[in-house]
């Protein structure tokens, strides 16, 4: 395997099912997002609105790291848990607030009504949760594991929370820094952070946005905010 590999798992086809693993090194990795399949889009492992297990191995997933808390972002995360994820839950400060919120919701409404269960799903969720501020940095993989991996969260002006994660990752020496959009909102929007421009990166995973009529100008703006990143650098 490549030092640096990622694989989509999700929003290869559409803008639904969120999920990236970033890989550092054979044999540590990181998801970027395990979001719900929606509509008719499908995972490359088969995986699918009606059928939602996790179709990929995770025996090597060191962490979770959330960009925000959009269904087709999080709503994944129950069946993660379900095949055996147990590591640490990565996010900034207002999703870890936001993220049992909207996972109670969607369990109560697509999962199950027994409260017991949901109960113990949330003290789960809680216990992972590492919440970060923006801009602060966390190791996620220390350099004692052979590879090394740090984080940190950047505003990404799109919901309350919401950032673009930016990635250092180290391998046999050879650092290079990567970068995890999520979904990005426009500057000058009331009550969010504006979002800060990416000084660099070697490596820049962009998603793509829903266009609505109403969008139009935020999304426009998005896409020029983007570009001058691109030009000045990245
Ligand atoms: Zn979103």
């Amino acid at each position: 395997m490549d030092e640096f590999q990622i694989i989509h798992h999700g929003a290869v086809t559409g803008v639904t099912g969120s999920c990236h693993e970033l890989f550092v090194g054979a044999g540590n990795s990181v998801l970027i997002d395990c979001g719900l399949f929606q509509g008719e889009e499908a995972s490359p492992g088969g995986a699918h609105a009606d059928q939602l297990e996790i179709d990929f191995d995770i025996r090597q997933v060191r962490a979770l790291l959330v960009t925000h808390c959009h269904i087709d972002h999080v709503g994944r995360i129950p069946w993660l848990i379900g095949a055996g994820f147990d590591g640490p839950i990565y996010c900034s400060e207002p999703t870890a607030e936001l993220l049992p919120l909207v996972l109670e919701d969607a369990l109560r409404i697509g999962v199950t009504r027994n409260e017991g269960l949901i109960r113990r799903f949330l003290k789960r969720i809680k216990k992972r949760l590492k919440p970060l501020g923006y801009a602060q940095w966390a190791v996620v993989l220390p350099a004692s594991t052979g590879a090394s991996l740090k984080i940190r969260f950047q505003p990404a002006g799109h919901i309350l929370g919401s950032a673009y994660i930016e990635c250092l990752a180290k391998v046999a020496g050879e650092q290079k820094k990567i970068i995890f959009s999520g979904d990005l909102g426009a500057p000058y929007a009331p009550l969010l952070s504006a979002p800060k421009p990416p000084y660099s990166a070697d490596l820049l995973v962009l998603e793509t946005i829903v266009c609505t009529r109403g969008a139009g100008s935020a999304v426009i703006g998005c896409r020029r905010w983007w570009s001058a990143a691109l030009k000045t650098g990245v």
